[in-house]
């Protein structure tokens, strides 16, 4: 993972702190007075284990951009001030079908206010899933929608496509996480997230 010096401090800094309560007589051994450490819990570890992930989840975003941008096609709604709220999710599907977009598969992100986003989701039945959603708040409220359209036919990519969409604009309200298939190609940072948990819990059993 290429990533900044910040995350990189964090994860070995905390991989210690663990490392520490694994095995207090020997890193306490240049310690003069070692105070008695608390033991290696499983909640506490478990909180560690979940700030590492956080922090996995975080140098991945970078390389989640790039396989986004490289394997799909973009397009975007804005709205005025003048469209109805309840016709925004039809505007949607209206101007991308005009726009040539008949795709099937397909992943949306709703913007509200402040560019905070309202909602991730994905369709296997091209437009129509976002305008049968028109009475929802994430549309309603939308200033506007980007759409990703996978650029090869594979649909299998879809869910790791919409849990990578997820990771770069975690949805305001929810922290949803995406249904995930279970055959399905899992996105980058879930793969990674996977293993740095499994190997945490392995080294620091507790
Ligand atoms: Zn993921």
């Amino acid at each position: 993972m290429r990533t900044n010096q910040r995350i990189r401090k964090r994860f070995w800094q905390i991989v210690g702190e663990l490392s520490v309560r694994k095995a207090p007589k020997l890193f306490g051994l240049f310690d003069p007075a070692p105070g008695k450490l608390p033991k290696l819990t499983r909640k506490w570890r478990d909180k560690k284990v979940a700030i590492l992930s956080g922090l996995v989840e975080q140098g991945n975003l970078p390389a989640l951009r790039r396989w986004v941008n490289k394997s799909t096609e973009k397009a975007e709604v804005r709205f005025g001030g003048r469209v109805p709220k309840n016709d925004k999710a039809i505007v949607v599907k209206d101007s991308l079908i005009a726009r040539g977009h008949q795709h099937r598969h397909l992943v949306y992100v709703s913007f509200g206010r402040r560019r905070r986003c309202l909602k991730v989701g994905r369709s296997d039945n091209g437009l129509d899933r976002i305008a049968n959603q028109w009475s929802q708040y994430y549309f309603r409220d939308a200033r506007r929608v980007a759409v990703y359209f996978p650029n090869k036919r594979k649909t299998r990519m879809l869910p790791a496509l919409e849990c990578a969409l997820t990771h770069l604009f975690p949805p305001f309200h929810s922290y949803q996480k995406p249904s995930k298939r279970k055959y399905a190609q899992k996105c980058l940072a879930c793969q990674q997230i996977k293993f740095v948990e499994r190997t945490l819990r392995k080294l620091f059993p507790a």
